[in-house]
């Protein structure tokens, strides 16, 4: 897996949403970083993140699929840390994702075991499901108490997202901390050199 060098964001271990949209950052060298850069890696995500059983044989589909939606949340996210209406396919992508597969549990009977509820989709839709599960906490997320800590991290060319952990956090990382206020130091160093 091509990882992203750093820990992760606030708030990506209890979201879904945010880990896929931090599946892939802009690295200060100018590089991208991409968990999901081949098949093979994108089946890797979704069993890294309980998505799908350990195991999983490739799915075929599944890059293709995660990184369109993966587009979608980032630019909603975006939109919505800049106050702006979010893109309108955007906004649809999401919705494909959420009603893709009935999320119900359905109610069966069996001789033995009587009436029991499984869940309603065969494993050929697992990658459906996975996404029905991650759309589901980006609406989650956005409509929900934190959606105003939702942020950008403030150090370019950092592109990750974050809750903030407190009203005045800026970066999603220790790294990404360091990293602006060498460069702040540097431009202020800059600004006293007298013009000669
Ligand atoms: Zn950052």
């Amino acid at each position: 897996m091509d990882k992203v060098p750093l820990p992760p964001a606030p708030g990506t271990a209890e979201h879904l949403c945010l880990a896929l949209a931090n599946s892939i950052v802009m690295l200060p060298g100018g590089q991208r970083a991409d968990e999901l850069n081949t098949p093979g890696n994108a089946t890797a995500w979704l069993i890294s993140h309980d998505l799908a059983p350990e195991g999983t044989g490739l799915l075929a589909y599944c890059q293709r699929q995660l990184t369109d939606l993966r587009g979608n949340i980032r630019r909603v996210l975006d939109s919505h840390t800049e106050g702006l209406a979010p893109d309108p396919g955007s906004l649809d992508g999401i919705n494909r994702a959420l009603t893709a597969v009935p999320s119900a549990a359905l109610l069966r009977y069996g001789p033995d075991e009587g009436l029991l509820r499984v869940p309603g989709h065969p494993l050929t839709q697992l990658v459906d499901h996975a996404m029905a599960q991650i759309a589901e906490d980006a609406a989650a997320l956005l409509t929900g108490p934190d959606a105003h800590r939702i942020a950008h991290c403030a150090s370019a060319p950092c592109d990750r997202f974050m809750v903030r952990t407190h009203a005045r956090r800026q970066w999603c990382s220790e790294r990404c901390g360091a990293r602006r206020r060498a460069n702040r130091a540097y431009a202020r160093k800059q600004d006293k050199t007298p013009a000669r």
